[in-house]
């Protein structure tokens, strides 16, 4: 109950906030100090609502990047599911659900995502839980009609990762009727978890292949999995056409100087969906009139799924390395202005 009242006050968008672990192989390295206010500090306030990045002095400066929810290095995946799981309920209410996850490369965004066997991640809990309420609702007369399509934004092109044909155009329409949709894209029927689970190791699969470096490419696009759900209650002559997107974004890094030609454009391209993301996210937050959707490909392609009736959370990733502290800042300063 204490959940809907906040989620009521704070409108459809929420952002959280979640701090990675040292991992073994990082060992070396320095972490940034969370107890001590001294130079590169990140501490999350007693409340877990906020962090604060203390710089200087203990008198001195101190700013707070406030979010619905902060988890620190101890979190475990199922905690961040059991917050974004009312959203899977949402999808099939009818809504069009977006769950997004920001950071830079080595934040753990893939780990959020898809996570590994043992601790699964946003988007195969989602799968799993979507056919569970469905099961349980298919005895109550409604029937389900799931499917699934998997694109990439690279360097503002789109792509279908279910379909290596690359001479059919991708072309995203937005119509308030339908909503986006996006021409050619290939859309397949899902019935159980473990299908959609294929799929993806399929889409993956073709991700990878036309990269020279995979991780290299990979931290540079952004990788948009599509559920589409439709109930059907013939009884009751009801019918409910909900989504959820989950979205794992490029590293949202900044260029190294050093970038240059087409890397640069690349880079270029990147930050532009990002801080067009971050206008949009920012433009709904404040109500705007004009919501610059057709800014990147990224928010043309989400636009049905971000403002108006949809719900979007958006998960910010920070590192917990001193290494990584200027970058984290600039993460936790996005986030803070989408809210
Ligand atoms: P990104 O996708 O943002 O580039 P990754 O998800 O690949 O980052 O994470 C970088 C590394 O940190 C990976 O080895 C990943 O397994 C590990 N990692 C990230 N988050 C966690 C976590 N919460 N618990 C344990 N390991 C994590
Ligand atoms: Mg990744």
């Amino acid at each position: 109950i204490l959940h809907n009242t906040i989620q009521d006050l704070k409108g459809n968008i929420r952002v959280f906030c979640r701090v990675r672990p040292q991992l073994s192989s990082e060992l070396d390295k320095i972490p940034c100090r969370f107890e001590f206010p001294e130079d590169n500090c990140l501490s999350i306030g007693k409340n877990r609502e906020s962090v604060n990045q203390i710089t200087g002095k203990p008198t001195e400066s101190k700013t707070e990047f406030l979010f619905d929810r902060v988890f620190s290095q101890e979190a475990k995946q199922n905690e961040i599911f059991e917050e974004l799981s009312q959203l899977v309920q949402s999808a099939l209410d009818g809504y069009n659900v977006c769950v997004l996850a920001y950071g830079q490369t080595g934040s753990g965004k893939t780990f959020t995502m898809q996570g590994t066997e043992g601790e699964r991640g946003m988007i195969p809990q989602t799968n799993a839980m979507i056919f569970e309420k469905i099961a349980l609702l298919e005895t109550l007369g409604w029937t389900y009609n799931v499917e699934a399509s998997f694109i990439e934004i690279y360097n503002e092109n789109v792509r279908d990762l279910l379909n290596r044909d690359n001479n059919l155009k991708l072309e995203i329409h937005f119509n308030e009727g339908r909503g986006t949709t996006v021409s050619n894209l290939m859309k397949v029927a899902v019935k159980s978890p473990t299908e959609l689970e294929k799929f993806m190791i399929q889409a993956s699969g073709i991700r990878a292949t036309a990269a020279t470096d995979f991780n290299e490419h990979s931290s540079r696009s952004h990788f948009v999995t599509k559920i589409y759900i439709e109930g059907r209650n013939n009884q009751k002559e009801l019918t409910y056409i909900g989504s959820i997107n989950l979205v794992d974004l490029a590293g949202s890094e900044s260029a190294k100087q050093s970038v240059q030609g087409d890397r640069l454009k690349e880079t270029r391209n990147i930050n532009k969906s990002l801080a067009t993301l971050g206008d949009v996210i920012g433009a709904l937050h404040n109500k705007a009139k004009h919501v610059p959707y057709r800014n990147s490909k990224l928010t043309y392609l989400l636009q049905s799924s971000l403002g108006g009736n949809s719900k979007t959370l958006m998960i910010v990733n920070v590192s917990p390395l001193e290494e990584c502290f200027a970058e984290s800042v600039n993460a936790l300063r996005f986030a803070s202005k989408v809210k």
